[in-house]
């Protein structure tokens, strides 16, 4: 060693993780801190036995005390990495670009910019910056985005509580090219609009691209409900795939208008039922009036934003799967989802098989889902998968 750097030694048997190659250092596996590392400095991580361990971000309030840049001792973490590392996340998408005009271009941990999110609508590109490691590199990343890209308008959106987890200030608004206006998307021949301003996440679930393709791929001729509909995605995807009758809810009045607007957009000839209702109510009135459904989505928000909500969550979830189940004709299809990263697939199945059995049905299960390749899990953090889902046939 030439300088003096910060050191980040952990306690004995806390090295584990990170030789395993998870990008995690926890505060409480921390024995000291040597030095004084500020917000996004760069520390050197050792076990308790002084061995190299990994390069990582210091966040001096988070949970998340660091997350490693590099397990590599002779790496250096510099502006080439950083740039090195958005280019290479952005041409693994390359071939994504055919199928559709929005696509995640960086997901964070999976593509080793830990706590960065960069997604693509047209030539709009929205940047999330998560974690304190990030900061100092938003000028490098900027350029690196714009050189691989092409894209000279350029959006923040970063989620505030994110953001205060990691003792971050809120962060909104145009980095690159002015104050954005909505952005028209194709996917699969379906145009979606997006606002990144107002919409939810970065404007759009990206991540649902291959699950709405399914649904349009199973749709023809069948009678779809649609519950959380938000501006309508798998609506259009099923009636695209030849829906005869559509009915989609959601509790927001202002994401019923831009899926109403989406169906104009496509000129989709007859139009869908849009219900302003809670899902729950719904479901139950609909079971008290004895509709029948060829094909359900359930897509609702998190129930379960973190470990302490698992159990009230498994209720929720088991409650409307059962009432959809219920609702569907013999042969129909349930397309259910959990995006809880805090309730395991293993989890969700089993509440969906209770919700089966408590219903009075049988079902087959047909396929697991899961979000799409631009949103990858790396191997050794199994914390960034979120998305998860089943489809079932009633029997
Ligand atoms: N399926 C959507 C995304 C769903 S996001 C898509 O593919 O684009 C969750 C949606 O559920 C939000 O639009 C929110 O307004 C709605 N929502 C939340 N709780 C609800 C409830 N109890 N009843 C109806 N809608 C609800």
């Amino acid at each position: 060693m030439t300088r003096t750097e910060p050191l980040l030694k952990l306690k004995p048997g806390k090295e584990k993780s990170l030789r395993r190659r998870h990008p995690w250092v926890y505060a409480m596996a921390i024995d000291r801190v040597i030095g004084h590392p500020a917000s996004g400095d760069i520390v050197r991580v050792v076990g308790a036995d002084g061995s190299f361990l990994a390069w990582a971000a210091f966040s001096p309030t988070s949970m998340i005390r660091a997350r490693a840049w590099s397990f590599l001792e002779h790496e250096q973490v510099d502006a080439a990495l950083i740039t090195a590392r958005v280019a290479a996340a952005v041409a693994r998408r390359q071939s994504l670009s055919t199928e559709t005009t929005a696509v995640r271009l960086v997901f964070g941990e999976a593509d080793a910019l830990p706590g960065l999110v960069v997604d693509r609508y047209g030539d709009q590109l929205v940047v999330q910056c998560q974690s304190a490691g990030i900061e100092p590199w938003r000028e490098v990343i900027i350029e690196a985005l714009t050189a691989a890209t092409g894209c000279r308008a350029i959006y923040e959106r970063s989620d505030a509580a994110a953001r205060e987890r990691e003792g971050l200030a809120p962060s909104e608004g145009p980095l690159r090219g002015g104050e954005p206006t909505p952005v028209l998307v194709t996917e699969e021949g379906v145009r979606y609009r997006v606002d990144v301003v107002t919409g939810h996440k970065t404007g759009f679930y990206i991540d649902q691209r291959d699950n709405r393709s399914l649904v349009r791929a199973n749709a023809a001729g069948r009678r779809v409900l649609n519950c959380f509909c938000y501006t309508g995605g798998f609506t259009l995807a099923a009636r695209q795939g030849g829906a005869i009758e559509a009915t989609s809810v959601d509790s927001s009045a202002e994401a019923l208008a831009m899926a109403a607007d989406h169906e104009k957009l496509n000129g989709f000839e007859t139009s869908s039922t849009w219900l302003q209702a809670n899902v729950f109510d719904t479901l139950k009135a609909m079971l008290a009036e004895g509709r029948q459904f060829d094909l359900i989505v359930l897509d609702p928000p998190k129930f379960a934003p973190s470990a302490h909500h698992i159990d009230r969550a498994a209720r929720a979830y088991k409650e409307i799967n059962l009432k959809a189940l219920r609702l569907l004709a013999p042969g129909g299809l349930l397309f259910t989802f959990s995006c809880s990263g805090a309730v395991s697939l293993d989890l969700f199945q089993k509440i969906i098989a209770g919700a089966v059995f408590d219903a009075g049905v049988d079902a087959q299960m047909l396929k697991r889902l899961a979000a799409g390749v631009d949103h990858p899990m790396l191997m050794t953090h199994p914390e960034g998968e979120y998305l998860k889902g089943l489809m079932l046939r009633r029997m």
